[in-house]
């Protein structure tokens, strides 16, 4: 029996550095519509002899690794620790690209140094790809599952661009629409949605939330924010636009500013900033809205330099090279009265601007509810539209590697 005979005929006039790819549909095609278990020892002798050379061109590498991503897709849930308590402590995410495919990403406390540049190498190629020719097919036949409880623009839409740019499909659901509604719990809506998609991303108001779901989840899990608690693909996108911008993260004074209370952003970038040497944070806040113990601690703990402030003054600006914005959010408060007492108390505008370095990255993860004056965007120093733009990439990256397809499938070398 000959399987997509014609596809294959039609891909072998392809570059060669693509046919590996398109041998991995062949095998998929196999897997889903005749039910095989996926083993190279079961799917070589259904495929055409013109296989082979397309295998011995790399297919075999990225056969054999999706077999593998099918097993861990099946063993999501098998493969976590759990603590005494039965809470779930998810996998470390190491310089080995094989050590991501199929896990939950849930913390930024799951990635190493080594770990984060292989993901920064990743997103960089993601970026290269969309911009030499939009995206590709490694995704085809793969479906990305969101449900979101709190309101999103960037990163429900960047997590479905990116995907799609992969070639494959989303579904998404919101909490108004959903059995919430009737009282179904998150970890049942979150088992529903891994019935019918390859990987759920999951955004919720109750800190902690995202990571209890993750622990009946058979699929993949990504935390798109869990009400104060961590934010932590929004950290990935926010290292990969200092990168971009400043070339190197480490020795660079970062300061945190605005709600970092209720600032999950803040309490993720906080932590994953901790991995880079010679790194100093500032936090700037209200008192009433500064950084909790625990990001301080789990800093302190690290060796990482940190000062906490509650005026933005000249001599923060004069030795800062990431300003971090971030809104006061009016969600978390108790009061209207509470958050109009603080609601204003940091705006960024050009004569701000002036006091700080030619070389300052300005950047927010949005919305902005006037931290920030529109006249500022046109400084190019303001780098928020781009860092939002850098999201798609950085999301292309972690779902590739978790699913299993990345760009590179060698260890990163460590510097
Ligand atoms: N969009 C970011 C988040 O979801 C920042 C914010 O909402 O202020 O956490």
């Amino acid at each position: 029996m000959e399987v997509r005979v014609d596809l294959l005929d039609k891909r072998a006039q392809e570059p060669p550095q693509h046919r590996h790819l398109y041998f991995a549909e062949v095998w998929r095609e196999v897997v889903v519509r005749l039910g095989m278990c996926g083993c190279l020892a079961c799917i070589m002798p259904l495929l055409p002899t013109s296989t082979s050379e397309i295998a011995n061109e790399g297919g075999r590498r990225l056969y054999s690794k999706w077999t593998r991503r099918t097993q861990s897709t099946h063993t999501t849930t098998d493969k976590q620790a759990m603590t005494t308590e039965g809470e779930l402590v998810p996998a470390a995410l190491t310089e080995d690209p094989r050590s991501w495919v199929g896990q939950h990403f849930l913390s930024v406390t799951q990635l190493s140094l080594p770990a984060l540049e292989l993901f920064l190498r990743e997103a960089e190629a993601m970026k290269a790809l969309v911009t030499a020719h939009g995206g590709d097919r490694r995704m085809q036949g793969r479906i990305l599952g969101s449900i979101f409880f709190e309101p999103s623009t960037r990163t429900t839409s960047s997590f479905q661009a990116a995907f799609q740019r992969l070639g494959g499909s989303c579904l998404h659901v919101n909490e108004s629409t959903s059995s919430a509604q009737k009282g179904e719990t998150l970890s049942d809506t979150v088992r529903s949605m891994a019935c019918y998609c390859d990987l759920v991303v999951v955004r919720h108001p109750v800190k902690g939330s995202v990571c209890s779901a993750a622990g009946t989840c058979p699929k993949p899990l990504l935390n798109a924010g869990d009400g104060t608690g961590e934010h932590p693909t929004q950290s990935l996108l926010d290292l990969l636009t200092v990168k971009l911008e400043l070339g190197e993260i480490t020795g660079k004074t970062v300061a945190l500013v605005g709600d970092l209370k209720h600032g999950r952003t803040a309490h993720s970038l906080a932590r994953l900033l901790c991995l880079f040497s010679g790194v100093k944070l500032i936090f700037v806040s209200p008192e009433s809205l500064s950084m909790p113990e625990e990001v301080k601690e789990y800093v302190g703990s690290r060796g990482v330099a940190q000062r906490e402030v509650f005026t933005l003054d000249a001599d923060v600006l004069a030795e800062t090279d990431v300003l971090y914005m971030t809104r006061v959010q009016k969600e978390r408060f108790a009061t209207t009265a509470d958050y109009d007492a603080v609601k204003d108390i940091f705006r960024i505008t050009p004569q701000v601007m002036e006091q700080g370095k030619s070389t300052l990255v300005l950047m927010h993860p949005l919305p902005r509810v006037g931290e920030i004056d529109e006249e500022v965007d046109r400084d190019p120093r303001a780098a928020y539209f781009r860092q939002m733009e850098n999201g798609m990439y950085a999301r292309m990256a972690l779902v590739a590697l978790i699913l299993g397809v990345p760009t590179f499938h060698t260890q990163s070398r460590l510097s």
